[in-house]
């Protein structure tokens, strides 16, 4: 069998996997990734998505360090709420009732900006996000801490990312499936096929980040629950939690919520695994809290309104795969839809469109009498008061249930919109336990020498829901402290590569 002997061996090559390769390698280590993809779908869920980051960046003043392109004028359009530690905590805790770790949180919140800027360092260019804001009295009024993206979304970030990495000589390897990890005198022993052929490799530390078991239609079934085997999966179909099974055979415990996932409503033809020819999160609906949501009997069954999309949606995909055939609409009507998301406009969603309730009930295949009665009773309930997209503006119902809290705007200007939607998977809560260095805890809660992880396979973060952006931020920080402790780790135990 051939063999091979490097500093720090990283599984995965989606934002966290590279910002550990990129992080050890900057501070000396040899480092090879394995990647158990082809290389035409490398770059895992990282490569999805919208590119939407959550940091503690404190003032608008302070976040312009990481947008050199907005010019003057555009800055002068620009309103934007301050976001700080306190309120990247905040959100934390109130999105998981609690639950979140707290030394992990304190690590994500407080490393978030400082590690913007490194990504910055690296070749990541970022910009406003256009999702965030609505344009009020000539201002951009931004909501809900959101207000940065990858310049060109998931694509933009990993592109980068794999550039840097390129560049700096990281070697990657693709189709490498490892089929066993051994600890021996300190070292780690991987066997890896790599395109079919078995390889041993030799590190000094192996750094996890290759993702949750989203893609394991077995694995959801078990964890999460019968229904959601069925689920669309929005990402990559390599996440299947053989990283999981490999890490917690080496020692790792389980940790965080194993039954709690993060998903989105996804249009309802979206294809049943990510498509890396269609990336960019295109498939998303996230314009609701502007409409309402009915099921196929044409009941609603959320408050669409109770807070911003980026605090609800990733709940309500899971409240879609509770209902018939997991299968929902998403109602608009010309008052709002001119306020819809870029994605409402996409070929690719589906969209149905009448001059009345009725017809376009009858294009949703759905009663409609139950359709023209649900719209009666929440039109009756709906409360007089000012609207405003971009704040909660408490504009309500009374007496209708489920209520909606804001931007209760009654359902009447034709033409109708309806978009079916279902529930797409986006990944998992449960991982295993780390420390806030990102180094592999065992049952002793004390770090098992060399193994560290990142991403996705981090317990403990999220409970329940999330504040929209934290995935890419946690894997960025833990990815990079992963890398920086693997690295350091190395030097500690004479590094392989000083060998020969
Ligand atoms: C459609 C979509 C949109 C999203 N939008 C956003 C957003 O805008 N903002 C945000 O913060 N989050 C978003 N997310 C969530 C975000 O993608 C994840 O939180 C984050 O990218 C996870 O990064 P990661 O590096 O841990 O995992 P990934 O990027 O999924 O990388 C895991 C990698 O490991 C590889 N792999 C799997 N198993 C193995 C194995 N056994 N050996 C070796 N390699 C393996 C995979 O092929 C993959 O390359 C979105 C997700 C999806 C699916």
């Amino acid at each position: 069998m051939k063999k091979t002997d490097v500093d720090v061996v990283v599984l995965g090559t989606g934002n966290a996997a590279l910002c550990a390769a990129i992080a050890a390698k900057e501070q000396g280590a040899s480092v090879c990734m394995l990647e158990r993809a082809p290389k035409s779908k490398r770059g895992g869920n990282s490569y999805f998505t919208d590119g939407a980051i959550r940091c503690a960046y404190g003032r608008f003043q302070d976040l312009r360090a990481v947008l050199p392109d907005l010019d003057e004028e555009q800055i002068q359009q620009i309103s934007m709420p301050d976001y700080g530690e306190e309120a990247f905590m905040a959100d934390l805790l109130r999105l998981t009732d609690g639950q979140t770790d707290q030394k992990l949180a304190n690590q994500l919140v407080s490393r978030s900006f400082d590690t913007i800027q490194w990504m910055m360092k690296q070749g990541v260019q970022f910009t406003v996000n256009e999702n965030q804001y609505y344009e009020k009295d000539g201002k951009r009024q931004f909501w809900g801490g959101l207000p940065l993206k990858t310049k060109n979304k998931g694509v933009g970030l990993v592109q980068a990312l794999f550039q840097r990495a390129e560049a700096l000589g990281i070697d990657i390897k693709y189709d490498a499936k490892t089929t066993a990890l051994k600890q021996e005198d300190q070292l780690k022993k991987l066997i890896v096929e790599i395109a079919g052929e078995p390889v041993e490799i030799t590190a000094n530390a192996v750094i996890f980040a290759c993702g949750g078991f989203e893609a394991n239609a077995n694995m959801r079934k078990t964890h999460l629950g019968n229904e959601w085997e069925k689920a669309v999966v929005r990402g990559t179909a390599f996440n299947t939690g053989e990283g999981l099974t490999l890490a917690l055979k080496a020692g790792a415990v389980r940790y965080g919520q194993w039954d709690g996932c993060h998903a989105h409503t996804t249009d309802y033809h979206a294809p049943k695994t990510g498509d890396f020819n269609k990336p960019g999160d295109i498939y998303k609906k996230s314009s609701y809290p502007l409409g309402l949501i009915v099921n196929v009997k044409g009941e609603r069954f959320v408050d669409e309104g109770a807070d911003f999309r980026n605090y609800t949606y990733a709940k309500y995909g899971k409240e879609t795969l509770k209902q018939p055939e997991q299968k929902a609409f998403q109602l608009f009507d010309a008052q709002v839809s001119p306020n819809l998301r870029k994605e409402y406009h996409l070929p690719e969603a589906t969209c149905y469109k009448a001059d009345s309730v009725e017809e376009l009930a009858e294009k949703m295949d759905v009663c409609p009498e139950s359709l023209a009665n649900t719209i009666r009773a929440y039109n009756q309930a709906v409360q007089p008061g000012p609207y405003n997209p971009a704040i909660k503006d408490g504009k309500c119902t009374k007496g209708v249930c489920p209520p909606k809290s804001n931007w209760a705007l009654t359902f009447e200007k034709a033409p109708f919109y309806a978009f079916p939607v279902t529930c797409g998977i986006t990944f998992t809560f449960g991982g295993i336990h780390v420390s806030p260095e990102s180094e592999i805890l065992g049952d002793d809660k004390r770090p098992i020498a060399g193994l560290f992880a990142a991403g996705e396979m981090v317990g403990g973060l999220f409970y329940h829901n999330y504040p929209g952006g934290s995935g890419l931020m946690a894997g960025a920080v833990f990815g990079r402290l992963a890398g920086e402790q693997a690295a350091t780790f190395c030097n500690r135990t004479k590094p392989l590569s000083s060998k020969s």
